[in-house]
């Protein structure tokens, strides 16, 4: 699991339309015990969150591969008790036994299992959340196709790794990068582009990466500076500044850097790549959820 510290970013958002090859379902939860949104509000974060979605997808050239729709948006019990922090609600619906290959145990995987939700989004307020991250999600890792998840279609049956958290709180919900980053994690996604050139909290070590390339793409050479630049999935925190890019890391693309002619990726960095293959092989992860199996 990896945790995000958001710095204030603000970027420019249009809906794109797209007619994709695969089309994720996605689920908004509202929870109902720590937020309190009017059902207007609640529906412009939803559809908000759909067209970051579709937008950093269509700006990372996979158009015509993924696309993202709203399936439903609602406000659901979520944190079982109101003064659970961050940590607890994590490992609640985070925790690698969690439901797997069992009835749904919560509101939340029932609502998911209901709308086939290849991905649910849950906005919420734990307790504490206001000084830690404004996001979190689950980053399945090579480990977890070891003898107990013995391979990636059995991982994939668990509802777990499509669930990400977005904290309530407008600095959090309104800043595209807090959700797509999330999502980009679910796909087995990891922060910068390598561990020598990394700092700070959030760098991954190589031989748990799913896959090569299964990572953001970042430039610490010179930190600060108009050299340091990274994508969506590069850690976003105060003490990791730079320029932002508004799509997945992809070694095909030219825009990176200043001036803005380097390549945004690499062979160890090709985020896009990834993403591509992990749709063309699993298609909808809804079905590889533990109800399609049962
Ligand atoms: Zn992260």
């Amino acid at each position: 699991m990896k945790k995000i510290i958001l710095a204030i970013i603000l970027l420019t958002t249009s809906i794109f339309s797209n007619a994709a090859t695969y089309n994720l379902k996605v689920l908004v939860a509202f929870d109902t015990n720590s937020t309190n949104f009017t059902t207007t509000q609640m529906g412009n974060y939803s559809n908000n969150f759909v067209s970051y979605l579709n937008q950093y997808i269509v700006n990372s050239n996979l158009g015509s591969t993924i696309g993202f729709s709203l399936a439903y948006n609602a406000k659901i019990p979520v944190l079982p008790y109101p003064t659970w922090n961050y940590d607890q609600l994590k490992n609640y619906y985070l925790s690698n036994q969690t439901n797997r290959g069992q009835t749904p145990k919560t509101t939340l995987t029932s609502f998911q299992k209901y709308y086939n939700a290849d991905v649910v989004i849950v906005v919420s307020n734990p307790h504490g959340s206001s000084t830690s991250a404004c996001g979190s999600s689950y980053v399945p890792i090579k480990s977890h196709m070891d003898s107990s998840h013995a391979t990636v279609g059995d991982l994939l049956e668990e509802p777990i790794y499509s669930i990400v958290f977005v904290t309530g709180q407008s600095i959090c919900i309104t800043n595209p990068k807090v959700v797509v980053h999330e999502v980009g994690h679910s796909f087995g996604l990891q922060h910068g582009q390598a561990v020598q050139n990394q700092y700070g909290g959030g760098h991954y070590v190589a031989s748990e990466i799913i896959s090569s390339g299964a990572s953001g793409y970042a430039d610490y050479t010179a930190p600060g500076t108009l050299l340091d630049y990274h994508t969506v999935m590069g850690v976003i925190s105060p003490d990791e500044p730079g320029i932002h890019h508004p799509f997945f890391s992809n070694s095909s693309k030219f825009a990176c850097g200043y001036p803005a002619v380097y390549k945004c990726g690499n062979n160890t960095a090709n985020a896009v790549g990834i993403i591509q293959a992990f749709s063309n092989r699993y298609a909808k992860r809804s079905d590889f959820f533990y109800w399609k199996i049962n």
